[in-house]
């Protein structure tokens, strides 16, 4: 089987195996309910370790191990705001801490709020955030297919509290970075820097933050009380899962597939990513059962807490620094459940070349368009510019609906849709895994990663701190690339 010729008899195999079986969403089920929420460090991520290390030696992957990853463990504690207005009147506002948020202290604080859409408003505040609570109200995030929307919006959630603190301000609340669906905040990952006062950090609903708004723009003072009691308690030992499909002739070489294991604590982790994790599983057991191993190995990694620092996407790229070489590419599954569109090239046209020979067998279900992208998943950052990337470009209509939401749980995923990106996956690694060439490198100019804490530079408040997804790698400041916090 040639790079480009694609074996149309184990193709079809592939396809057929993943449609029949079911697996993918199986396991995707398994992992959301019965292992259930597994943020990094807590009781439940040890359980998903062990689970998955079961699961792949039941799906006939080999050379199954963990590999140790040391991981903050932060625990949530209880999230209480309530908005008062001039005339003394009060209303509950719905809200999540973000992950390391530092707690307000037990009797929480009392500050006016200051709105503001971005960073420049910010800045031009000069003095006017100063003891009080800024509240970061950009525009709504629109649903969409791509991560822009999602870029713009987390920039806030990611460096809004130290841009905050900056200005003196005693905390930051921050509108949800989600499409908004039934009152529900979003939590996610924030950065503090040394050289900054930490102070706490939440996510309002995209409905709070309206109301806010509301209540601002009929004037009149406008206050916050705010109780945070997160506490960040050390770190502990976690690991990545790891297991492969040896392949038949160069065996050293490898195809990474890759998702995390870690999810939040609100909901249970379905679309973010058991999905991912269950369908990079079951492609490898497709690609291993198929009849006759790929020429290189396939190696499925499972990262520990991508969500709250990467520890397990640092920890891999650190541990197989020497082997990476040898990494003929890498793939990160973790945009959700949502059905396969095509796929996303980091390395230059010959790459889109390449891609798209090996896709052809998914355009029956349209799964073979291919784009140049500029970044293929947060775990595998840590090796861009070393591996040649790609990433399954999936359908992301209602996954800001649930991501990080306490709704992210095992009903949001379709039994088909798991199983054609399983399909999708199986049939791509398979290809690259089997091809006589190999993937053209990813530039180094254009490597950005989905998460990690910004550099410095970015943390002075710019509008854009952190550039979408898909931002053009010219728009990005120099210095190490910014990242955007998946
Ligand atoms: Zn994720």
């Amino acid at each position: 089987m040639g790079a480009g010729g694609g074996d149309g008899a184990i193709s079809s195999r592939l396809v057929g195996m993943a449609l029949s079986d079911g697996r993918a969403f199986q396991l995707a089920q398994q992992l959301s309910d019965g292992v259930g929420p597994r943020p990094s460090g807590s009781p439940g991520a040890a359980r998903a370790v062990a689970w998955a290390t079961e699961q792949m030696k039941a799906l006939g992957l080999k050379n199954v191990h963990t590999e140790l990853v040391r991981v903050p463990r932060w625990i949530r504690g209880e999230a209480e705001a309530q908005v008062v207005t001039a005339a003394g009147n009060k209303q509950e506002l719905h809200l999540a801490a973000l992950g390391p948020s530092v707690p307000t202290g037990p009797d929480g604080i009392v500050a006016d709020v200051v709105e503001v859409a971005s960073f420049d408003e910010l800045k031009a505040l000069g003095d006017g955030a100063r003891g009080k609570i800024v509240l970061f109200n950009p525009r709504t995030m629109q649903r969409g297919r791509s991560f822009e929307e999602y870029g713009r919006a987390v920039s806030f959630r990611a460096v809004g509290a130290v841009a905050a603190a900056k200005a003196g301000a005693v905390a930051a609340l921050i509108r949800s970075a989600g499409t908004g669906a039934y009152r529900l905040p979003h939590t996610g990952a924030m950065f503090y820097d040394d050289a900054t006062p930490k102070i706490p950090a939440a996510a309002l609903t995209v409905e709070d933050a309206d109301l806010i708004h509301r209540l601002a723009r009929a004037g009149g003072r406008l206050r916050v009380r705010l109780k945070l009691t997160p506490r960040l308690d050390g770190e502990v030992d976690s690991a990545n899962v790891i297991g492969e499909v040896p392949g038949r002739e160069k065996k050293d070489e490898i195809v990474l597939l890759g998702a995390h294991l870690d999810s939040w604590d609100l909901g249970t982790g379905a679309v973010d990513d058991a999905a991912g994790c269950a369908i990079i599983m079951d492609a490898a057991r497709i690609a291993g059962s198929v009849g006759r191993a790929p020429r290189r190995t396939i190696r499925v990694v499972l990262f520990m807490n991508e969500e709250m620092g990467l520890s397990g996407g640092k920890a891999y790229a650190q541990k197989h620094a020497a082997e990476l070489s040898k990494h003929v590419a890498a793939l990160e599954v973790d945009s959700g459940e949502g059905r396969p569109t095509g796929w996303g090239a980091i390395g230059g046209p010959a790459a889109v070349e390449m891609i798209r020979k090996l896709a052809a067998p998914l355009e029956t279900f349209g799964a073979s368009k291919v784009i140049e992208a500029q970044e293929a998943g947060a775990d595998i950052g840590p090796m861009a510019g070393k591996v040649p990337m790609l990433s399954v470009e999936q359908d992301l209509t209602s996954y800001f609906d649930w991501h990080h939401t306490a709704a992210d749980t095992a009903d949001k995923l379709d039994p088909m849709d798991m199983a054609l990106n399983a399909a999708a996956v199986a049939v791509m690694a398979y290809g690259l895994a089997d091809a006589v060439e190999t993937l053209p490198m990813s530039p180094p100019s254009k490597r950005v990663g989905r998460v990690g804490p910004p550099p410095p530079a970015a943390t002075v408040p710019p509008a854009a701190a952190i550039p979408a997804a898909s931002a053009p790698a010219a728009a990005t400041p120099a210095g190490p690339a910014p990242a955007v916090v998946k």
